[in-house]
């Protein structure tokens, strides 16, 4: 007999981090692991060994959302200008050495399932979710599912703003995520003697801090004028703020929605699009593999309208 509810291991492998845990279908977290971003030859041997210590008889699939370019149809990462790693069959990787299902996706395009599944988008049909992390991922959910184009869209953060602006780590001038990122954020606080992150920037503005505060606005200004871009092409119901987003919260997100409603053709014509932060934070993306591979295996399914 097939147990009511399994759980699946959910890892979100970032720029700096392996961040996993044991989720359940309902969305909660068991054991979790964390170790620093390994470097080039140890990082697939680290990630299974997280992954193994995290695996059960409960265990039903093993879902990994990671930051830069995945293959989704065959589980590969293929590229990111914050990983040490190129062309590597993740899924087959760890179906080999687990005989469990597993899915391997983008970051965010595993946030943004999540999100859309069980989050601060359950129950709208057209979710944008954008994360602030070592760059900007994004992700449109249409309908329950993700949105891939032909393999690689959502790639929201090399956006050009302005094609002399400064040198983004993919090799490009003026990408939407050098004036917009976790790493801006902590450069920012260190530069004001404010701490060594975003988190304690936030901290400092939401304690009254006014160059904390005119900062966050500054920065939100730019996120917000990305997002009228994406807002002008997508019109989606809601967009969803993950990552350091989430942390800072309407010291950001004002400034953002301020700057939309200046920028966005037609705006006094249009119901406004809500900005709300991620219901899982900065756990979105471990969340949102697990369910992808939950629902691959157990038929989890997005409620629709
Ligand atoms: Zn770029």
């Amino acid at each position: 007999m097939m147990p009511a509810a399994r759980s699946a291991v959910g890892v979100d492998l970032g720029g700096s981090k392996i961040a996993a845990g044991v989720v359940h279908p309902d969305g909660t977290i068991g054991n979790r692991r964390r170790i620093a971003l390994p470097s080039a030859p140890r990082l697939v041997d680290e990630l299974v060994d997280v992954i193994a210590d995290l695996v059960s008889p409960d265990t039903a699939a093993v879902g990994v959302g990671m930051a830069g370019m995945v293959r989704w149809s065959k589980g590969e990462f293929v590229w990111g200008p914050h990983s040490p790693i190129t062309n590597v069959p993740v899924r087959d990787i760890l179906e080999e050495r687990f005989s469990l299902p597993a899915v391997v996706d983008n970051d965010a395009n595993a946030a943004g399932f999540g999100e859309t599944l069980l989050g601060a988008g359950r129950g709208f049909s057209h979710v944008l979710y954008v994360a602030l992390g070592s760059g900007i991922g994004g992700a449109l959910i249409v309908d329950g599912s993700v949105y891939r184009g032909r393999a690689f869209a959502g790639e929201i953060g090399h956006m050009t703003i302005d094609a002399n602006g400064p040198l983004c780590a993919c090799g490009h001038r003026g990408c939407w995520e050098t004036y917009v990122s976790g790493p801006v954020l902590d450069d920012e606080a260190r530069r004001l003697g404010l701490g060594d992150s975003g988190a304690d920037l936030s901290a400092a503005g939401f304690a009254g801090d006014r160059r904390a505060i005119e900062t966050l606005q500054r920065v939100g200004r730019s996120l917000g004028d990305g997002l009228s871009n994406l807002i002008a092409i997508l019109d989606p119901d809601l967009v969803v703020m993950g990552g350091a987003a989430a942390v800072a919260g309407d010291l950001l997100l004002d400034p953002a929605r301020a700057a939309i409603a200046s920028r966005l053709e037609g705006a006094e014509w249009r119901q406004p699009v809500q900005l709300v932060p991620a219901l899982f934070g900065p756990e979105a993306t471990m969340v949102g593999a697990a369910l992808l591979a939950l629902q691959a295996e157990v038929g989890l399914k997005v409620a629709s309208g």
